[in-house]
């Protein structure tokens, strides 16, 4: 996907502060961070959104959770707690499409749909 934001990160063409990574995935701090800790981890190949992941490509969910646990627990909240939250299309507020997971800690969530 070469007009895609997170793929130009992916290959290092925009930069980004990143966190951690693994053979499939990369993690980079959010540039507009919303809590202390805000971290997007990504797969490194691209899809669209949750709905684009196919079962047998189900195990990106894996490594996906696996490193925003590594960046948790790097970030110092694994044991305080932190938030997951993938965005998913219009109404659930994705702006960019390209699949990642928010990993939000260092304060109190709240659960505050809207
Ligand atoms: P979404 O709203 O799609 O779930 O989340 C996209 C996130 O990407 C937003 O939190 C936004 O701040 C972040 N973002 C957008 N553009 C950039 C960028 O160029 N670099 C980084 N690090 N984050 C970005
Ligand atoms: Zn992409």
């Amino acid at each position: 996907m070469s007009d895609c934001l997170f793929c130009k990160i992916v290959a290092g063409e925009i930069p980004a502060r990143v966190v951690a990574e693994s053979d499939t995935a990369l993690a980079f701090y959010d540039i507009t961070p919303q809590a202390p800790v805000h971290v997007l981890v990504i797969p490194k190949r691209h899809f669209d959104s949750v709905n684009d992941v196919t079962e047998s490509d189900r195990g990106v969910f894996d490594d996906l959770t696996a490193l925003a646990r590594e960046v948790a627990t790097a970030e110092g909240v694994r044991d305080s707690g932190y938030r997951l939250v993938y965005n998913v299309g219009e109404e659930g507020g994705q702006t960019v499409a390209h699949l990642h997971v928010h990993v939000l800690g260092g304060r109190q969530m709240h659960w505050a749909p809207g």
